[in-house]
């Protein structure tokens, strides 16, 4: 059994426009948030502590991630379009879950959530 995500629409809000302004390039945002013994409630975002515009998330240097138990995963976009992880992002996969928002990142339909074996992972968007 999946632990049940709870995502805050104020997040999903974010994830889409950061994205967006991001687009053509990849943006990538920290998740934080809270993990229970059957629940992942992502609370807000935060961006990386370095200017990452522009470079593929695979090259994202994870050593440089504060160590902070609050960041749950990672969140970023693919203006291509496709949404499933790649072989590189589940090598650099970090937290519980890695989310990701494709082009044209218009809705909740444009984001994926995914864990450390790539498997789709079901959601669920709090007001
Ligand atoms: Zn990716």
């Amino acid at each position: 059994m999946q632990k049940e995500i709870v995502f805050n629409v104020e997040v999903l809000n974010s994830l889409l426009t950061y994205s967006l302004n991001n687009h053509p390039y990849e943006g990538i945002l920290l998740l934080r948030g809270k993990v229970g013994k059957d629940k992942v409630e992502v609370e807000n975002v935060t961006i990386p502590p370095m200017s990452v515009r522009g470079i593929a998330f695979s090259s994202f240097p994870l050593h440089m991630l504060p160590l902070d138990s609050s960041i749950i995963g990672t969140a970023h976009s693919h203006p291509s379009g496709f949404l499933e992880p790649s072989l590189d992002d589940l090598h650099h996969f970090y937290g519980i879950i890695m989310v990701i928002i494709r082009y044209p990142y218009r809705s909740v339909e444009d984001v994926g959530v995914f864990d450390r074996e790539g498997r789709k992972l079901s959601f669920t968007v709090k007001k």
